[in-house]
Formats: structure tokens, C-alpha cells, sequence
């Protein structure tokens, strides 16, 4: 009896741990090991990399969607995946600035060497500049939201990707090249869509001055509350700024970023008697599996979104 119960046990045991091996087999390829390992700094250059890398990447994207990565902390999982990964995307032009974060983790993960593999999504961008007192001169980040510079990033998400893994090569840029003609499409729809709007009626109101690029793409003029994300976000004198512009110029429609706390805006809206028309995209993508959770359905969303509020 007690030796039918020991080899039973034995049995049991046996199975249990052959059984973990083969999940330990399964999962490391299902995890994808032999991937190339990714991390980006926030939700736009995660889907972009995404599109052009395919099956062939695992990605790790850094400040969460809905928040903004202007400011980031981040946690000890993201030093471990910057810290294995074999190639990192970043905006730049000042976006991943905020109490320089991304330099300092960069650091702690021995990733800021001359010779690392941490890639420029903005390289060949031509910057834009913040006007604001205490910014002036300095790179505005937003140059994704005109899609001709979304497709830069595209085309420097696939030579990073070819240069760490150039086994490869064909398949990016394939990639590449499919994902581009989507981006190129969109452009063009936005110019014949932006174009049936009287010119003089193109004014944007956001909370953050994100719209600079898209507004010099689109023939746009926008206006702001702030001019870039930091700390000092809708101080008084703010509001009172913003409030006078919108009766100077009689606007009839403002816009709130989803990655930004509302009640700026609101209190905007509040005071001037001017609704808020609707949601737009800047700093982040929507959540998987809602409104505006790519890259190329953001833009289509904010798109949509600013026509139909500045024709009511
Ligand atoms: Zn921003």
C-alpha cells in the first residue's frame, strides 16, 4: 500500500515536471526569445515599429497608453527589457525630455554609448520650435501627428530594424514599403479633406500646443492654453489668454487631447461658452481595440473629428 502511494507520488511528480518542461519549450518560443527584442518610449512609435518589424519583433513600449510620455517613470521592468533589448525607438526632439527620464534610463541600462543600438524615430524631421516664454527655441516633439513625418519614422523604424537584425533586411522593408503607401494615402485624404474647409475656418484650440507640424501640413492655425506639457499646466494667467483669443476671434469649437486631464479645457469651455466638439489624439493612441488604438486610425480619428467640429 505505502509503496503503490510512493510510486503514484513518483508518477505524479515524473509527469508534472515533464509537462513544466515542455510549457518552459512552448512559451520561450511563444514569448518569442528569438525575436528581436524592442522597446519604444511611448504608444505612437511602439505601432509604427510594430507595423514595420511584424512577427519578427517583441515589443516593450515604455509610458502607458492614455498618459503622457513627455513625463515618464519608469520601473524596474522597463530597465530590464531597455536593458535586454536589442534595439530601442525613440522620438526625440525633446519628447522624452521630462526630467530627462529617458536619458537617465538609457544610462542605467548601459545603453548611451556612441555605439548602442537606440534609434531616432525624428532623424531627417525638420524641427519646429516652441515660441513661449521660458521655452523659446526649443525642438516641439509633435512632428507625428503631419503624416509625411509619420512616414519618416516609418523609413527610420526600418533601417534601425535592418541594422540590428540584417538577416532580415527584405521583410522590413517590404514592410516598410506596404505600411508607407497606407501613410501616403492618408496624407493625401487629409489634404482633399482639410481643403473643403474655408481656410479662414481652420483654428484649432487644444489644451497642449501639440498641433504645430500638423498645422503647417494641413494649413491649419492653432491655438493653445499651454503651449507644451510641464508642470505650470492651466494657470490662471493661461486660461485668461486662451479665453481672450477664443472672443477675439470668435471660435465655435474647442478640442481635448485624450492623454490630457480635462479640466483646463472644461473651465475654457465654462467661461467662453464655447463647447468642446470632441477627443483628439496627440501624445498617445486609444486603448487597444477602441477608437484610435493605431497610428494611422488616430490620425483618422482626429481627422474626422476636426472636420465635423469646425463644420457645425
Ligand atoms: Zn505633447
Amino acid at each position: 500500500m505505502f509503496k503503490k502511494h510512493v510510486m503514484f507520488i513518483m508518477t505524479t511528480l515524473i509527469a508534472l515536471l515533464l509537462t513544466a518542461c515542455s510549457d518552459e519549450d512552448a512559451s520561450s518560443s511563444a514569448n518569442g526569445e528569438d525575436k528581436v527584442q524592442v522597446v519604444t518610449t511611448y504608444s505612437i512609435v511602439y505601432d509604427i515599429v510594430k507595423n514595420v518589424g511584424g512577427d519578427l519583433v517583441e515589443i516593450h513600449s515604455l509610458a502607458p497608453i492614455g498618459s503622457n510620455p513627455h513625463e515618464y517613470d519608469p520601473l524596474p521592468e522597463d530597465v530590464q527589457k531597455a536593458t535586454d533589448a536589442d534595439a530601442i525607438f525613440y522620438n526625440g526632439l525633446n519628447l522624452e525630455a521630462g526630467n530627462s527620464w529617458f536619458d537617465r534610463l538609457l544610462e542605467t541600462a548601459e545603453k548611451d554609448g556612441d555605439d548602442a543600438p537606440v534609434f531616432l524615430m525624428s532623424e531627417d524631421v525638420e524641427p519646429m520650435y516652441l515660441t513661449s516664454e521660458g521655452n523659446e527655441g526649443e525642438e516641439d516633439p509633435h512632428a507625428w501627428l503631419d503624416v509625411t513625418n509619420g512616414i519618416k519614422y516609418a523609413e527610420n523604424a526600418r533601417d534601425g530594424l535592418i541594422e540590428v537584425d540584417p538577416d532580415n533586411a527584405d521583410i522590413y522593408k517590404q514592410n516598410a514599403e506596404e505600411y508607407t503607401e497606407k501613410l501616403e494615402a492618408l496624407h493625401q485624404g487629409a489634404v482633399e479633406q482639410f481643403n473643403e474647409i474655408p481656410e479662414e475656418e481652420r483654428v484649432l484650440v487644444t489644451s497642449e500646443g501639440a498641433f504645430k507640424y500638423f498645422s503647417k501640413a494641413y494649413g491649419f492655425h492653432a491655438e493653445y492654453i499651454w503651449e507644451i506639457n510641464q508642470e505650470n499646466q492651466g494657470t490662471p494667467d493661461q486660461i485668461t489668454r486662451i479665453v481672450d483669443i477664443i472672443k477675439e476671434k470668435a471660435i465655435k469649437g474647442l478640442f481635448l487631447e485624450t492623454s490630457i486631464d480635462p479640466r483646463s479645457m472644461e473651465a475654457v469651455s465654462a467661461e467662453t461658452d464655447v463647447p468642446i466638439m470632441g477627443k483628439v489624439f496627440t501624445d498617445s493612441l486609444g486603448a487597444p481595440g477602441e477608437d484610435g488604438d493605431t497610428y494611422i486610425d488616430m490620425m483618422k480619428w482626429n481627422i474626422d473629428t476636426i472636420i465635423e467640429g469646425l463644420s457645425n
